[in-house]
């Protein structure tokens, strides 16, 4: 099983594109005829007003009335073959944002590249935070050595739950708000997509507290992978943005949000690019059910030992050009938007 891994993930690896911003298949200088193509990247910096910024793979910030909220960044991104892993603390040092104004990590799933960073992040970047995710991502963050277990807190047991009886899946147990200071936020129960050919190299949970952090890649185990349901709230306590986020691609109606009865729309989607392949209609799915008026893509670009100063490169596996032709031409009222690691995005519609 371990060679089958490393094979697969060679294959991912290889199959790199260079790119720069709006371009996708080409070298940094596109010669007429090339197989360039125009794809919604962004590069923006240093924007006013309230905006999120992406931290690449499925790494968030977003920053509102001076409130932060992280979701699960990860820059160590060891290269390939991935068999090993540890937090890599001069990546840490060198692209992470500030972040001390962060009182919310959530957490979707316990794979290495969204929760590897997320210890040393809290210890010394983020003193004041308090993580969110599965039960299985507070087995790991219990470790006796991090000092961190009592700033988890497992949502999982209280996510909005899908529940399937051949042949139909429903879901119970709506309007579990958390709410923290002027944000809010519910844990839906979603799905990992498989990696490659159906196939999920890293799945399983743990039921107890691990003595001592994994250096294994495959023993960075998934868990129950939750999706987030995210308010940024005004003066009044109203939502003034409804987000909705995954850090894994699902089959319906895994990650479906129950339907809020406020009135309030979706206004950003936040997806992951990997693995759109491996299940069913997604994202089209979840864009019908949402609308949202911005759909941002992340987990789109080769992390595999890439280098946060340099354009990222796109892989070529994840067949996200049919994806995003898909999505331009079948949903024309949303804008997407599919930002370089580092940038920022707007959340207001007159911002680019
Ligand atoms: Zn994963």
């Amino acid at each position: 099983m371990r060679l089958v891994t490393v094979l697969m993930l060679l294959c991912l690896v290889g199959c790199a594109k260079d790119l720069t911003p709006g371009l996708v298949g080409c070298a940094e200088d596109p010669s007429p005829g090339s197989d360039c193509r125009e794809e919604p990247t962004t590069n923006e910096h240093n924007l006013n007003g309230p905006k999120i910024t992406y931290l690449g793979v499925g790494g968030w910030l977003l920053d509102w009335h001076g409130e932060g909220l992280l979701l699960a960044p990860s820059f160590s991104n060891p290269s390939m073959p991935p068999i090993f892993v540890r937090a890599n603390e001069q990546r840490i040092a060198d692209y992470l944002p500030d972040v001390k104004n962060v009182k919310i990590i959530l957490i979707g799933h316990a794979h290495y590249d969204h929760l590897l960073d997320v210890p040393l992040i809290m210890q010394r970047y983020a003193p004041d935070a308090i993580a969110y995710g599965n039960r299985t991502a507070g087995h790991i963050l219990a470790v006796p050595e991090l000092h961190l277990k009592h700033r988890f807190i497992n949502v999982e047991q209280r996510m909005y739950r899908v529940y399937c009886t051949t042949p139909q899946c429903y879901q119970a147990n709506p309007d579990q708000w958390t709410k923290v200071g002027r944000v809010r936020f519910m844990a839906i129960q979603s799905q990992h997509a498989p990696h490659f050919a159906g196939v999920d190299l890293l799945e399983g949970s743990y039921y107890e507290d691990l003595k001592a952090l994994p250096v294994y890649v495959r023993d960075w185990k998934e868990g129950t992978t939750l999706a987030f349901l995210i308010d940024l709230l005004d003066d009044a306590g109203r939502p003034a943005y409804r987000i909705h986020y995954q850090d894994s691609a699902s089959n319906p109606p895994f990650g479906f949000p129950p339907l809020i009865a406020d009135g309030k729309d979706v206004d950003v989607m936040i997806m992951c690019a990997a693995s759109t392949s491996q299940v069913s209609q997604y994202p089209d799915a979840l864009l019908r059910y949402l609308h949202p008026r911005r759909l941002l893509i992340g987990h789109w670009e080769d992390f595999f030992g890439n280098d946060l100063g340099r354009p990222p490169r796109l892989l070529r596996a994840q067949k996200e050009h049919q994806m995003l032709t898909r999505i331009s031409t079948g949903f024309k009222d949303t804008r997407m938007v599919m930002p370089f690691p580092l940038s920022e995005v707007a959340l207001r519609d007159d911002e680019p």
